[in-house]
This record gives structure tokens, sequence and C-alpha cells, in this order.
């Protein structure tokens, strides 16, 4: 185990979404604290995007740390087919008196590409188990909903797609809904109605598309006119749940109900990997049977881990905390006078705000692309400045967790402004 960490990594580790031929400026990060990532050589980093939009209260929080210590030392694991534990059963009671009155029964995984899987299972077998065959999939172009090929199919197609392409099934994907284009919608939808099972959709951001933004009430709109064609819906909170979008739900800001919802991400507040999807009676129904068929076969061996279910807790707990919701609004309003700012300045193409969440979109000249050169450029230029942003390409986003500083973001906005006068 000689070399440094940098070496020694180089060696045998193969890393997410990064061609390996020339990454040479992968860091290893040897603690965390709050909004501050600490490399092997001593620099601090800024973690302006909770490290994959996961965390919450900051790194190494010591109350979830705590929490998560005591249960480890209680009971760290059990399988949770013919036995259940007060975690799980705890979070899911929290959880669902937060969510849409609708939603009734939790499902657990461990991650957000799962937690669709099963939301996808749910709806298909939900029209199978009443002898019904609806197999389509109604999706937004664009959308993105995880790595597994059942999330990759119902994902917007692109060269992280193009190898599988003829595996992923059948899937109607189709614009988001703008006053402008409603009714163009409502014509393609009913070309499949009957043939349609679900409607899988991000409310509100399209993250990994680069924070691409729709207004509720059109969501709304589409959402009821699909429920009255019978086409399930499935709304994926991985990424905008738990206070991304200024409110603790997107669900918050729509006046239609969904059938299913997913989470993950946001859940144990970043610390551990855990994912869940809860649905309605209705759906639950279509399952509960004297027939043992008509169950819904899938598990995995960390369903409902202790662990994660406990660290879901403590980190609700810190959400909820009257400390926390300020420092949300706190966040959106920082972002709003930056967002105006942004918006006078002539490299700036468009500026998205929802909440939390603040793009910008780089001017080019050139059409926007994940692969555009300003990502190379604007990457290293940001980790030199001690902040860690992940461009989409040219599009520029903040996601930070709420336990940032006012002093934090006005560093990062400057920074930002200072990158757009001098690069
Ligand atoms: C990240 C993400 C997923 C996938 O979650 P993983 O835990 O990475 O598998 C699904 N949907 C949305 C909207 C996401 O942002």
């Amino acid at each position: 185990m000689s070399g440094t960490l940098r070496e020694r990594d180089r060696k045998v580790n193969w890393h997410p979404y990064t061609q390996m031929k020339g990454a040479e400026d992968i860091i290893p990060i040897v603690r965390g604290n709050g909004a501050y990532l600490y490399d092997d050589k001593g620099n601090r980093y800024i973690d302006a995007v909770s490290s994959w939009w996961v965390t919450l209260h900051g790194h190494a929080h010591p109350y979830i740390a705590e929490r998560v210590s005591e249960q480890l030392l209680t009971l760290e694991q059990v399988i949770f087919a013919g036995f259940t534990h007060e975690p799980a059963i705890r979070l899911s009671e929290n959880l669902l008196r937060l969510l849409p009155s609708n939603q009734k029964k939790v499902f657990y995984t461990d991650n957000g590409s799962t937690a669709i899987e099963v939301a996808l299972k749910m709806c298909i077998q939900y029209h199978y188990n009443q002898g019904l065959k609806r197999t389509k999939i109604l999706a937004f172009k664009n959308s993105y909903h995880g790595d597994t090929f059942g999330a990759m199919s119902v994902s917007g197609r692109g060269v992280w797609t193009a190898p599988f392409v003829d595996m992923l099934f059948e899937v109607i994907f189709i614009d988001v809904p703008t006053e402008a284009n409603i009714n163009t919608l409502f014509i393609t939808i009913d070309q499949y109605a009957d043939e349609l099972a679900c409607f899988v959709y991000e409310p509100l951001v399209q993250g990994a598309a680069g924070m691409l933004m729709h207004k509720p009430e059109d969501l709304s709109i589409l959402m009821e006119y699909c429920r009255n064609k019978g086409i399930l819906l499935i709304q994926d909170e991985i990424f905008v749940g738990f206070g991304r979008t200024g409110r603790l739900f997107a669900a918050d800001y729509l006046s239609a109900y969904s059938d299913v919802m997913c989470f993950s991400k946001g859940l144990t507040g970043g610390t551990m990997p855990l994912g869940l999807t809860t649905c309605s009676d209705v759906i639950y129904e279509a399952f509960y049977s004297d027939d043992k068929k008509k169950a819904l076969f899938h598990g995995h061996s960390f369903t409902a881990s202790p662990l994660a279910c406990t660290a879901a807790l403590a980190s609700m707990e810190l959400l909820l905390q009257e400390r926390t919701l300020e420092n949300i609004q706190r966040i959106v309003l920082q972002h709003e006078r930056f967002a105006a700012k942004l918006r006078l300045h002539h490299q700036v193409e468009d500026v998205r705000q929802q909440g939390t969440i603040l793009a910008l979109e780089w001017r080019t000249g050139e059409e926007t692309s994940y692969f555009s050169d300003m990502h190379d450029k604007l990457y290293p230029y940001f980790l030199s400045k001690g902040i860690l942003l992940r461009p989409l390409g040219n599009i520029i986003y903040l996601v930070p967790p709420y336990c940032i500083t006012d002093d934090d973001l006005a560093y990062i906005y400057e920074t930002i402004l200072e990158a757009l006068d001098s690069l």
C-alpha cells in the first residue's frame, strides 16, 4: 500500500461518469465538516453541489452520526421479509404524515434508481394483476430517472443510453408542459392512452438535464389529464424532495395527486444509501389478494436497512427544525438577489431558480451541451478557488447544503461573476 492516495486510487478504482483515460485530477477527500470538504493536502472546498445533491445538513453531522452509531450497537441489520423494526416503522409513519394524504404505503430499497424500478413494477403489475395489457410508459424528453435498465429506459435518450438503446423498453417521450403546448401533449397522450401504464416525471426541475424547469400549474393540468385516462402517475422526488424546491416536497406546489412517489438522495440527509417508493391504497389493493402470484416480487438484501432508516429519521428531525426551515428560506432569498444580478450579465444566456436550486446557462455561441468544453474549463477553475461546482456542460448550478453560510454563498456568487468576466 505504497504511494499517495491518488496513485493507489488510479490502480484499483473505476469512477462513475468518468472517462478514466486522462482523469488525472481525482481528489482524495479525507474529511468533511458542515459545507466543507478537506483533501489530503489540506485544501478546503465548499461543497456547493451537496455531493451530487444528497447532503442536506452538512458533512459528518454529529447528531446523525450519534443516532446511527447507537443503532449500530442495537440492531445493524435484519432481513425485511418476515421481519420488521422500529426505525422502518417510524420512518414510514413520519414521512407519510408529510406527504399528500393519498400516499399510504412505503416500499424500501437502497437507492434512487431502484426506487424507480419498484415504482415502474408497481404500475405495470397494477394493470397486469387486473388482466389489462398496458405496458407503454410516458416520460419527459431529457428526463433522468437513474442508471439501472428500467430507470434508464424511462430516461431521455442520449450518449449515456446509446450502447443499450435496443434493450430499453418502449417509452413515449413528450415535451414538458407549457400553456402553449399543452393541447399538443393531450393529442399525443390520446394516441397511446389505452396502452399507457404510467407517466413518470421529475416535478418542477429536471436536474440532470441541466436544471430545466417547468411550472407547477402546467404539470398539474397534465397530471389530471393522465389520471382521467387511467394512466398512473409516478412522481420522482429523488432530487427535489426534502426542501430543495423551497418547500418540503415538489408535491407541495401541485394541485394534482400522484399515485406513486420516489425518494432517495436527501432522504438520509446524504449520509447513507436508502431509497423508498410510496403508493396510494389504490395501487396497494391491486396486489392485496388471496392469489400469491399477485404479490410484488421485489427486494434487496439491504431493504429498509435499520442504519439508513435511523439516519433518515435523524435527518428529517433536523430538516423540520425551525432553524433549518429558516436556512432554506435564507438561501432562496440570497439566490433570488444573485439571480437578478446574473440576468443583467451579457455572458449569461438564461437564469433559472426553484427554491435553493439555482442554475445559469453560460452563453457560448454554441448549442447547450453536456460535452461543452466549458465544463473542462469551469470545473478546475472553481476547484482552484476552493469551491466544488460541477457544471453540466455550460450550465453552472448551485445546490448547497442548508447549513451553508451567507458568507460562503457571497463568496461563491462573487467567484461566479469573476469567472463570467474573466474566462
Ligand atoms: C439521482 C436521481 C435518480 C437516481 O438516483 P440514484 O440514487 O443515483 O440511483 C433518479 N431520479 C432523479 C430525478 C435523480 O436526480
